[in-house]
């Protein structure tokens, strides 16, 4: 049955079936990994590890974008923070995340100029409304986000405005899971891969990962009947042994993705290195900014390489991001890190895993 309104993602009814059929499947012990922060969060907001058998056992993943920015690139936002030539905008979630020694909450605290916006292009405002200032925007996310700042850039390009930049942590999905599937204590019988992301990139973006190491893959949407089914899904190809690469969420992810947006993010960025936390650099799994768009490049344009960056004391981040532990498995958990006092970015993130557990799981 074809349907059409949220509320129907959300029908008790139709969520028992497939909660039974799940159960039907009499299923022997797997380990999925929800890729993303988003998913995370609506299974524990809709209680799903509760009713799913004893068995299955439901992993969080790299995919919040806050928790996998690199300290060094934490430490790079505070440093232009530091300066009172630069108003620093960011999305709110990386305001509380700690750096070496401070965050940018402390830095606004202390008078730095730092701001909280909803998009590039508010950032770009500003820089239009502040043309004595330089600034800075804290360019963090995957798939899903790079395209708009990729058009932000576009006008800011066509406009000639002189005091915009960014600093780049852009992050691709695609080889990250293939990291994954390469590091020694990864377990994972399936992905449950993110919707949102999959709109841009299409179900033919994990075409190379899932043939190379042949693992149970289907994206989902983030309602409680997508989620799942896609659990359902990759059961089933489980139970059956029979990988596949599939998509539980057509009404809004197709082969290809969205073409455009992926066209105006490759006019401006272009593939390289990044460094994820916790798992460390991963070739081809940045956008970094192509030649034409460099002088965008606020690093390199003011001059700032930051080199002794050191990651919180005891902070199982890392480890939680490739599915190693849980937040549980912290020592700091709920102790000295809570969501008002953070030890780490996934307690500060809406998408992180040890805040959900936080929120949802005592
Ligand atoms: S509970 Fe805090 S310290 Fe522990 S892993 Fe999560 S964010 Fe890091």
């Amino acid at each position: 049955m074809a349907l059409k309104y949220v509320a129907e993602y959300r029908d008790g009814d139709l969520a028992k079936k497939l909660i039974q059929s799940i159960h039907d499947l009499k299923i022997g012990k797997i380990r999925l990994m929800e890729v993303c922060g988003t998913h995370t969060m609506s299974i524990f907001r809709y209680g799903i590890k509760g009713v799913l058998p004893k068995n299955i056992t439901l992993l969080s993943g790299p995919g919040c974008p806050v928790c996998v920015t690199a300290q060094k690139d934490i430490d790079t936002y505070i440093e232009f923070a530091k300066s009172d030539k630069f108003i620093v905008t960011t999305f709110g979630d990386l305001l509380k995340v700690p750096g070496s020694s401070s965050s940018l909450q402390k830095e606004k605290a202390d008078g730095a100029d730092v701001r909280i916006v909803y998009s590039a292009f508010d950032a770009l405002a500003i820089a239009t409304d502040n043309p004595e200032k330089q600034v800075l925007f804290c360019a963090i996310g995957f798939e899903t986000t790079i395209p708009t700042i990729a058009a932000t850039l576009l006008v800011a390009e066509k406009q000639n405005i002189p005091n915009f930049s960014i600093h780049s942590s852009h992050k691709l999905t695609p080889p990250a899971l293939a990291a994954l599937m390469q590091t020694k204590g990864v377990e994972l019988d399936g992905f449950l891969l993110p919707g949102h992301v999959s709109v841009i990139t299409g179900t033919d973006a994990y075409r190379s990962v899932h043939e190379e190491y042949n693992i149970p893959s289907v994206i989902a949407g983030f309602e409680p009947l997508d989620i799942l089914k896609g659990i359902l899904m990759l059961a089933t190809q489980s139970k059956m042994k029979r990988p596949a690469l599939e998509n539980a969420y057509p009404r809004a992810v197709s082969d290809q993705g969205n073409v455009k947006a992926k066209e105006i993010m490759n006019q401006v960025f272009e593939i390289g290195n990044a460094t994820w936390r916790g798992i460390g650099e991963i070739p081809d799994s940045g956008m970094v900014l192509n030649k034409k768009f460099e002088k965008f490049n606020a690093c390199s344009r003011f001059d700032i390489d930051i080199q002794d960056t050191k990651e919180p004391k005891g902070c199982a981040c890392g480890e939680i991001l490739m599915g190693l532990k849980t937040p549980e498995d912290c020592k700091l958990y709920a102790k000295a890190c809570t969501p008002m006092n953070p030890v780490g970015p996934c307690m500060v993130s809406s998408e992180g895993s040890c805040a959900a557990y936080y929120k949802y799981n005592r």
